[in-house]
């Protein structure tokens, strides 16, 4: 992340909402960032994700500088590189959580889209709700698949916005050890958003955002 504002514009107004952020995540790392609401973690994330684009800087991921990038070619990296787990989730209402999971397989066309999507099912703990509509499944379990199918990519980095706001405390516990297992097996980079200061404390790195700004940025535990 380097040199990085982000202004929204809207109806002739604008509002500064992140000044002059740099950092660098370590690949096979763990990050919280932390702050009150308001900070701009959510933005943050975005950006770091592709999501959106910065007004000034630049975020550089796995080497490919995302500002260079058009609109569909930041799409294409997004959806080689990045898995996105969204706070309220997002799963697609009319689709069954196997169906959920397909979707990204099924865009980038692989084979055997259902085979592939039950296995991520399986590994999430849910081998038996695949025919379940995300209304028919507790906040956990839609989480739960919002995580297979952020990973159905096997994404280099996966960007977690509040993965346990939601939840109870022992649902949290199952999406946390799930998420780092994601790590610990598979090295993927973790960057989580978060308001839990227990879990942000279970990462490696904390990064504290306020009013836009980053300030302070410390590594827990001595791991790095
Ligand atoms: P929270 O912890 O409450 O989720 P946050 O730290 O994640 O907050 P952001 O969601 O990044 O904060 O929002 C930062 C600021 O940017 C807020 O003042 C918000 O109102 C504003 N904001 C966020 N998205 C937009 C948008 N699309 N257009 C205009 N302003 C926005």
């Amino acid at each position: 992340v380097q040199g990085v504002d982000k202004t929204y514009r809207s109806a002739g107004r604008s509002l500064a909402v992140l000044q002059q952020i740099n950092f660098e995540v370590e690949t096979a790392s763990t990050i919280a960032i932390v702050g009150p609401s308001g900070s701009g973690k959510t933005t943050l994330l975005g950006l770091c994700a592709g999501l959106d684009r910065v007004s000034a800087g630049d975020i550089v991921l796995n080497g490919i500088s995302l500002d260079a990038l058009g609109e569909d070619e930041r799409a294409r990296v997004r959806n080689q590189h990045v898995g996105f787990v969204f706070q309220n989730f997002q799963l697609l209402p009319t689709l069954t959580a196997l169906e959920n999971v397909m979707v990204p397989l099924e865009l980038r066309g692989e084979r055997n889209c259902k085979a592939t999507a039950q296995e991520l099912l399986d590994k999430v703990g849910l081998a038996d709700r695949g025919h379940h509509y995300p209304l028919q499944l507790s906040g956990g379990e839609q989480q739960r698949v919002s995580i297979a199918r952020a990973f159905s990519n096997s994404p280099k980095i996966l960007f977690a916005d509040e993965p346990t706001g939601n939840l109870d405390a022992d649902t949290s516990e199952t999406v946390e050890n799930l998420l780092f297992s994601l790590n610990r097996d598979m090295g993927t980079t973790l960057v989580l958003v978060t308001h839990d200061l227990e879990l942000a404390s279970k990462t490696q790195r904390i990064i504290r955002m306020k009013g836009g700004t980053v300030v302070s940025d410390t590594m827990e535990n001595n791991v790095l």
